[in-house]
């Protein structure tokens, strides 16, 4: 189930053009708009659920089995050593978009970034 005005469902469906990294039947990965490092994206489910409380618990283990294919190939694409899988749920744990998601964030050694 999506919803009308969600950002997250308006890319699934097409309606707000994204960089396309991974599709299958139950999730879709993009790139992030505002990159924490280069090779940034986020993994969400194409059914709406607001937070990592609400998805269906098959849903989540598509969305984990998607980030197993995902973080490798964006890793070999960006020459990045290692990543990060973070998930925020609600404003007060810097939820901007309320459709739940997972940014896998690749890193290199010595790359300077603080998290
Ligand atoms: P949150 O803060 O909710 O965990 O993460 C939301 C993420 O969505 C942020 O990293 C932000 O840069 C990204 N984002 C917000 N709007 C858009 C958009 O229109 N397109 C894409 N590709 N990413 C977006
Ligand atoms: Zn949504």
């Amino acid at each position: 189930m999506q919803e009308k005005d969600c950002l997250f469902c308006r890319i699934v469906r097409g309606e707000i053009p994204s960089s396309k990294v991974y599709e299958d039947e139950h999730v879709y990965a993009f790139l992030d708009i505002a990159p924490s490092f280069y090779g940034h994206c986020l993994v969400v489910p194409k059914n709406h659920y607001k937070n990592i409380l609400d998805i269906d618990m098959k849903e989540i283990c598509a969305v984990f089995a998607a980030v197993q294919k995902i973080a490798p190939a964006v890793m070999k694409a960006t020459g990045a050593e290692g990543f990060h899988v973070i998930q925020n749920n609600n404003e007060a744990a810097g939820q901007t978009v309320f459709h739940t998601h997972f940014h896998i964030v690749p890193r290199k050694t010595g790359d300077g970034m603080v998290l």
